[in-house]
C-alpha cells in the first residue's frame, strides 16, 4: 500500500528535485491506479472495520479476517454488502459525534474536528469529519499541483505569492468538537505551518491576516502587502475565482486608501483587529516612490476600466491560479479582464469530503481543464448516468443510472456521479457531482467537472441543472456584452407559489442598458432552455413566461455577507445559482429595480 503522503518530501531542500519526486510518486501510482484503489479500500477497512456504521452492514462476522483478506475479494464483499449512502444516511452518526459520543461510530480513531461544507451550492451546511488525513492530502495535492505548474511556469526562488485566502471563525459543538470550514482547519493545521515555514519567503501576508476571521479586513491587508511586495510576486491565487474577482472589485474602490498607507507606512482605521494591526504594521514602512508609481498606474487603469490590472501592478507575476471550473466559470470573463496577458491556471478538484483530482495540464485554458484522480486519497466509485431521452437536445435531461463501477472500469466520454469511501469515515457516500471521463493519465481517469447532480430549476415535468442554467445565461448575456454592459452575477428561483409556476432569473449588471435590450435578453434565455419538459410546458402555458429581474449594484455582496454572517467562509463561497432561501429571496426582491417578462414564446 502506498503511503498517503510520500516520505518527507519536504525535508529535501533541493529545489526542483522535490517536485520531481512528487511527480514520480504520482505517475507511478497512476500506472496501476486500479490496483492502488483496491489497496486504498483495504487500508480504509483495515483501519476502520468494526465501527458501528460498518457493523450495521457486515454484522458480527467473527471469522472475517480483514487484515489478511485478499484486497479484490474485500472490494467485492464491501460493495455488495454496504449500500450507497447520502449525507442524510450518515448524518445521525455525525450528529452523535458532534454531541460528544466517543464510541467508534465511523472511524476507530476518535474524530475531534468537523468540517462544514460551504452549503452555498446546496443551501444547507453539512458536517463532515476532518482528520489528520484531510490536512495531509490537502498539503499533498497542493504540492503535486505546484510541481506540475512549475514545469510549465517556473517561478523564481525567493519570490512571493499573493494568496487571497481567508479563515472563518471556528466554534465548538455541544460535545466539544472544533468545527469550521475545511480550509479554515487546513490553515490552522500543522501541515499549513510546515508549508508556511518551508516556503516562508513565498507568502505576502502573515498568519494573523489569514486567520483574522473578517474577510474584509483580511482582504485589505492582503492587497496592501501584495502591493508592497509587488515586484517579488510570482503569482496570484485564491481557492475560488470568485474571491479574486471580489478582491479586485474592492481594490477599484480602495486603491487610493491603499496608496496612502503605502506612502505613509500607516494602516487604515478600517483594520481594527489588534493582532492584525500589529502584524501588518511590523512589516510595512513608508514607501512614497512605490505609492506614486502605483497611483500613476491606477489612474491609467481607471481609464481602461481596470483591464490588465493584475499584469500592470504585479509586473513579475507569471499566472493567476484558482478553481475556475463549474460554478466559477461565470467569473472567467472578469478574471481575464483583470489578468490582462497573464495566463489563467485552473486549480484542482475536491470537496470538504475528500480531494479527488489534480490538474496535470496547467497550460490548458480553464474551459478545457480536467482532473487526474489521485488513487490514494479515497476509494472512488462511479455511477454511470444516461440521459433519459436520446432524441432530446437538452444539455442534461433527467438521469437514468446504472450500477456503480470502480475506477478501473470507467469509460471515455461517459458521465458519472462520484461516490466516495474515505479515510474519514464516509462509506459509499454520494457526493452529488456529475463528471465526465475526458481521458486518462496513464491508468487514472481525467475527469471533466460537469455540474452538481441536483436539479435546480423545476416546476413540474421540467428539469434543469446548474449547467443548463449557466448555458442559458451565457446565451442571454451575449446581448448585454454587445451593449458593453457586464453581467456581474446571477441566480434564479422556481416560483411555484403563483400559478402557473415560472422561473425567475436575477441579474446584477454593471452599465446602462435599455429596457428593450433586457426584454430581448429575457426572450433569448426563455428560448434557450432546451429541456423537453420545459419546452412542452411553456408551449402549453403550464409554465409561465420567464421573468428577468435586474437587481441594484451591491445586491450579490449583500448575499455574500448574509452567508458569511451565517458561518460560510470566503475561501469556499460559491454564489447559489438557484435559491428558495427566504432571506435571500427577500434581499433579491427588495433590491429588484427592473422586471421584464418573456412575452412571446415559440
Ligand atoms: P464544498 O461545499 O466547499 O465542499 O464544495 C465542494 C464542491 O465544490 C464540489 O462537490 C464541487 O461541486 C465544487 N468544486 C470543487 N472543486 C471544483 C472544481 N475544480 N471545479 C468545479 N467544481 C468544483
Amino acid at each position: 500500500m502506498e503511503p498517503a503522503v510520500p516520505v518527507s518530501y519536504y525535508s529535501k531542500n533541493n529545489g526542483n528535485h522535490e517536485y520531481d519526486d512528487i511527480i514520480d510518486w504520482f505517475e507511478n501510482l497512476c500506472e496501476n491506479a486500479g490496483h492502488v484503489q483496491t489497496q486504498t479500500l483495504r487500508r480504509i477497512l483495515q483501519l476502520n472495520y468494526g465501527v458501528e456504521y460498518l457493523k450495521k452492514w457486515f454484522g458480527e462476522r467473527e471469522n472475517l479476517n480483514i487484515q489478511n483478506m485478499d484486497a479484490c475479494a474485500l472490494e467485492s464483499l464491501f460493495t455488495s454488502t454496504v449500500p450507497l449512502a447520502s449525507h442524510a444516511d450518515l448524518d445521525p452518526y455525525i450528529q452523535r459525534i458532534a454531541d460528544g459520543d466517543e464510541a467508534p461510530l465511523l472511524t476507530q480513531q476518535p474524530i475531534t474536528t468537523l468540517s462544514l461544507s460551504s452549503g452555498t451550492t446546496d443551501g444547507r451546511q453539512k458536517y463532515v469529519p476532518f482528520t489528520g488525513h484531510s490536512a495531509q492530502t490537502t498539503l499533498q495535492i497542493f504540492r503535486l499541483a505546484a510541481a506540475y505548474r512549475s514545469r510549465v511556469y517556473p517561478i523564481r526562488e525567493g519570490g512571493r505569492i499573493l494568496e487571497l485566502i481567508y479563515s472563518s471563525k471556528r466554534f465548538k459543538t455541544k460535545g466539544g468538537l472544533t468545527t469550521g470550514t475545511a480550509t479554515t482547519h487546513y490553515f490552522a493545521s500543522q501541515e499549513f505551518k510546515i508549508k508556511q515555514e518551508k516556503t516562508k519567503s513565498f507568502t505576502c501576508s502573515p498568519e494573523e491576516v489569514i486567520s483574522s476571521g473578517d474577510y474584509k479586513q483580511s482582504n485589505y491587508c492582503h492587497l496592501l502587502l501584495g502591493l508592497l511586495f509587488s515586484n517579488q510576486v510570482e503569482f496570484i491565487t485564491s481557492t475560488f475565482a470568485y474571491s479574486i474577482v471580489q478582491a479586485f472589485s474592492t481594490f477599484e474602490e480602495q486603491w487610493q486608501e491603499l496608496c496612502n498607507d503605502i506612502r505613509e507606512g500607516t494602516l487604515s482605521p478600517r483594520i481594527n483587529i489588534p493582532e492584525v494591526r500589529k502584524a501588518v504594521l511590523e512589516i510595512i514602512s513608508p514607501n512614497p516612490s512605490l505609492a506614486s508609481k502605483i497611483e500613476g498606474c491606477c489612474q491609467e487603469l481607471q481609464n481602461l476600466d481596470w483591464c490588465g490590472l493584475i499584469s500592470r501592478l504585479w509586473p513579475n507575476a507569471k499566472y493567476v491560479y484558482s478553481i475556475m471550473t463549474g460554478s466559477m466559470q461565470h467569473y472567467l470573463k472578469k478574471l481575464r479582464h483583470y489578468a490582462g496577458e497573464l495566463p489563467l491556471v485552473s486549480a484542482d478538484y475536491g470537496s470538504t469530503e475528500s480531494w479527488i483530482g489534480v490538474n496535470v495540464d496547467p497550460y490548458l485554458p480553464p474551459e478545457k481543464v480536467t482532473f487526474a484522480v489521485v488513487p490514494t486519497f479515497s476509494y472512488y466509485e462511479f455511477i454511470p448516468l444516461y440521459r433519459q431521452k436520446e432524441d432530446c437536445h437538452s444539455a442534461i435531461d433527467d438521469f437514468i443510472e446504472d450500477k456503480p463501477v470502480p475506477l478501473s472500469h470507467v469509460k471515455l466520454g461517459q458521465q458519472y456521479e462520484i461516490v466516495l469511501t474515505t479515510f474519514t469515515g464516509l462509506y459509499r457516500y454520494r457526493l452529488g457531482d456529475v463528471v465526465e471521463v475526458a481521458g486518462f493519465h496513464k491508468g487514472t481517469p481525467k475527469l471533466n467537472f460537469v455540474c452538481r447532480r441536483k436539479l435546480i430549476l423545476t416546476v413540474n415535468i421540467d428539469k434543469n441543472t446548474e449547467k443548463d442554467l449557466q448555458l442559458v445565461v451565457e446565451r442571454g448575456s451575449q446581448l448585454l456584452s454587445q451593449a458593453r454592459v457586464e453581467l456581474v452575477d446571477f441566480t434564479s428561483h422556481a416560483d411555484i407559489a403563483n400559478q402557473p409556476g415560472h422561473y425567475i432569473i436575477y441579474w446584477e449588471i454593471k452599465g446602462e442598458v435599455e429596457e428593450q435590450v433586457l426584454s430581448e435578453c429575457c426572450r433569448e434565455m426563455d428560448a434557450s432552455f432546451v429541456d423537453h419538459g420545459y419546452v412542452v410546458s411553456r408551449k402549453t402555458n403550464s409554465i409561465g413566461p420567464l421573468e428577468l429581474c435586474i437587481v441594484e449594484t451591491g445586491t450579490f455582496k449583500k448575499i455574500l455577507d448574509y452567508f458569511i454572517g451565517n458561518g460560510a467562509a470566503m475561501s469556499q463561497f460559491k454564489t447559489p445559482r438557484c435559491t428558495s432561501n427566504q432571506v435571500i429571496l427577500k434581499i433579491l426582491n427588495v433590491c429588484t429595480i427592473k422586471r421584464v417578462y418573456s412575452t412571446a414564446y415559440g
